[in-house]
């Protein structure tokens, strides 16, 4: 009698699912008539790279993907070592009878950032600030192409979380506090999907939104309030065809997202019509009931929720028997595990892995290439938001005279990179190749400029033109970043500033960190603020900023806090904050420069300003002021804010105008740009009266509505 061997070379040649001529729904059917229980159990299980143990487990079990959780990294973290990885693994699943391919997941979230020598990519709060979805589209074809590089095929992002409260650990993987912020940069689906690389829309749903802000917190929302807020993104994921979704570990009104049946089935899947599958997020199927470790009923939930792949990420031998179990004893149909198949399959169809399951050895050198970095720069150029220039005293000149800087993180990469690099949590230090700020400072300036460094700001004198002080958070992610208290800068920061300050040189302040920050009490102090937020290894684009090769555009993403106490804040909810959401300041006066309209000007008062800044420096030492002088201010003059309380009513802003070069300002309209209202950018005429240096400025056309935002806007100064 003849013995049947399966063998893989005939299988190849003979079977429908592994001919590429036929349609992928074709394929899929073939391949799921030929599975058995253990080929479909292992299909949903993800497990982590440290946890598979032997390699060969990966034939064993069938295991259908593997992740790099926390970007456990291979030795040495290269671009190589990470495909000769991913090939060993992949091999394994080969091995299989069916020679399914197995699908490795990584979070790529700002770039491929778990490889040493990747281009890491501003974090979202970043993105977000500079509203180019087209940058961001980019941007994710260039991290698909360094995470094919490695050989990965697909990534955990992007995270479209709307972040609502900046206390939460993760505000700054959002892209902004409004979906509409958000929703337009999922064109990073498109980018990435567009190069190959399967994405992630996560963490699905109201991730951002819960309560205090805690990370894997409770959102308290009615349901219209989470469809409006927190689903926009997501549908326009669906809309763009993202491969996969990731459940969020938080909680819609005490209820776990990962037992979620209607938000995961009856809402993502059959109303938006999502076709991709669903991954739960790291052990989160292990939350729903709370305790250690999962049961065989937060398995059968999990999956009757409509979850399609489990993150396990460890145990993966006892998941993939209780999961058997379910199916055997009937508490979880066939048809669902069949579908759950159907999807994950489908993916890998589309996404050629059963034709190139090994890494392509061809693409190693895209991982951080010059256009990637270059890209990079641009991206940082975009993203730094500048929220105070008194007396212009930005853009600084690149020649002449000596500038200082100081800082812990001026000259760290690891700090200007934050969380999700190289290691989960992220670290300060020189963790991965790239342009400090301190570096892409002396780049930037001619050889007639002297550039001198201390990290704590020891050294300064009243020679230097400008102190520019690199301060802010250091490296977090997820929860270790939640904060419930105070959300200012450190004693580290307060130490070095109070070093500049006391030198009565201007002090340029550039804030490197996840968030807005509590800095109402130290503002004053500074001629000028540039939040940085975390630009990753292309700190030059920082310094396109600093020195007027680029023109500020970035605008806040989210409101700034007057105060931590004032968390949630939010457009809309009436509190007053410190800057707008959508407040940026550029150099030629308030970005995006409105058209000037031509200026009737009913303004009086041509009372002389003598007006040298008042800055609040406490020692004046009169600086041999280093010739030549900064770049004089743009021709508009200051570029100054102030506040409205209420759009409707009317009201008074008051500023104080530093503009060194004008005596007067009889003749200048001021224009008033309505942030978070973004189609309405107007140039209004204003009552504009002068008082020594108190400018009191008061809107005279206010009876338009204003689109119920409130806040605060922004206005400068146009010459009439
Ligand atoms: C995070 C996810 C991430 C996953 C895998 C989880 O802790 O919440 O965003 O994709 O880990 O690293």
């Amino acid at each position: 009698a003849l013995t049947v061997v399966p063998s893989r070379v005939a299988t190849a040649a003979a079977l429908p699912y592994q001919d590429p001529s036929l349609p992928v729904a074709t394929r899929v059917n073939d391949l799921l008539s030929r599975m058995t229980l253990d080929d479909k159990a292992g299909q949903m299980t993800q497990a982590d790279r440290a946890a598979i143990n032997p390699v060969s487990d990966v034939l064993t079990y069938r295991l259908g993907s593997i992740l790099s959780g926390g970007g456990s990294a291979p030795s040495p973290n290269n671009a190589t070592s990470w495909a000769d990885m991913y090939d060993n693994f992949q091999r394994q699943a080969l091995g299989t009878l069916l020679a399914i391919p197995m699908i490795y997941g990584i979070d790529a979230v700002h770039g491929h950032n778990n490889v040493v020598g990747a281009t890491i990519f501003p974090h979202n709060i970043g993105l977000g600030a500079s509203r180019d979805a087209d940058l961001v589209q980019r941007i994710g074809q260039a991290t698909a192409e360094e995470v094919a590089g490695t050989g990965i095929d697909w990534t955990f992002a992007p995270c479209l979380c709307v972040a609502r409260n900046d206390r939460w650990g993760r505000t700054y993987e959002s892209f902004g506090e409004e979906p509409a912020l958000v929703t337009p940069m999922t064109s990073v689906i498109t980018g990435l999907q567009g190069k190959g690389i399967l994405a992630t829309a996560k963490h699905y749903l109201g991730d951002g939104g819960t309560t205090g802000g805690d990370d894997q917190g409770n959102t308290q929302v009615t349901e219209a309030e989470l469809r409006a807020v927190h689903l926009p993104p997501f549908q326009a994921a669906v809309q763009r065809g993202v491969g996969s979704v990731m459940v969020s570990y938080s909680s819609w009104n005490g209820q776990k997202l990962h037992g979620h049946r209607y938000l995961l089935t009856d809402v993502l899947k059959t109303e938006l019509g999502f076709s991709g599958f669903i991954v739960s997020d790291w052990a989160g199927v292990d939350q729903i009931e709370g305790g250690t470790g999962f049961t065989a009923s937060e398995v059968t939930a999990a999956v009757n929720a409509g979850i399609d792949m489990v993150m396990v990420p460890n145990d993966y031998r006892r998941f993939i028997t209780l999961l058997k179990q379910e199916v055997t004893a009937g508490r979880i149909p066939m048809s669902r595990i069949d579908d759950a198949n159907r999807r994950i399959l489908t993916k890998k169809f589309e996404y050629g892995l059963f034709e190139r399951p090994l890494a392509d050895r061809t693409l190693t050198g895209t991982v951080g290439n010059a256009a990637h970095r270059a890209l990079g720069r641009e991206a940082v150029r975009k993203s730094q938001v500048l929220l105070k220039n008194q007396g212009g005293v930005l853009p600084l000149a690149k020649t002449g005279g000596k500038i200082f800087v100081a800082g812990k993180s001026a000259d760290n990469i690891g700090n200007q990179s934050g969380g999700w690099t190289i290691s989960w949590q992220g670290a300060s230090g020189n963790t991965t190749p790239g342009t400090t700020i301190l570096q892409g400072i002396r780049d930037a300036v001619g050889s007639g400029t002297q550039i001198v460094y201390n990290q704590t700001g020891t050294g300064i004198d009243s020679t230097f033109r400008a102190a520019i002080a690199v301060v802010g958070e250091t490296p977090y992610a997820e929860g270790a970043g939640d904060r419930t208290g105070a959300m200012g800068l450190d004693s580290t920061d307060l130490t070095t500033l109070q070093r500049l300050q006391a030198s009565g040189v201007p002090v340029i302040v550039v804030l490197v960190s996840g968030r807005p920050m509590e800095i109402s009490s130290q503002l004053a102090n500074w001629r000028a603020l540039v939040a940085a937020w975390l630009p990753g290894t292309e700190g030059r684009g920082v310094a396109d900023v600093l020195f007027g090769d680029y023109a500020p555009t970035g605008r806040l993403p989210m409101t700034w806090m007057n105060t931590a106490s004032q968390q949630p804040i939010n457009p809309g909810d009436g509190k007053t904050p410190l800057f707008a959401q959508g407040f940026g300041l550029t150099y030629n006066g308030p970005s995006p420069s409105p058209s000037p309209s031509p200026s009737p000007s009913p303004s009086p008062s041509p009372s002389p300003s003598p007006s040298p800044s008042p800055s609040p420096s406490p020692s004046p030492s009169p600086s041999p002021s280093p010739s030549p002088s900064p770049s004089p201010s743009p021709s508009t003059g200051c570029s100054v804010t102030y506040r409205a309380n209420s759009w409707n009513t009317g009201f008074t802003a008051e500023v104080t105008i530093t503009n060194r070069s004008s005596t007067t300002i009889n003749g200048w309209t001021l224009l008033w740009t309505f942030p978070g209202n973004q189609q309405v950018t107007n140039a209004w005429n204003a009552t504009v009266t002068q008082s020594g240096q108190q400018v009191t400025a008061r809107n005279v056309d206010h009876n338009r509505t204003i689109n119920a935002n409130g806040g605060t806007a922004a206005f400068g100064f146009q010459a009439g």
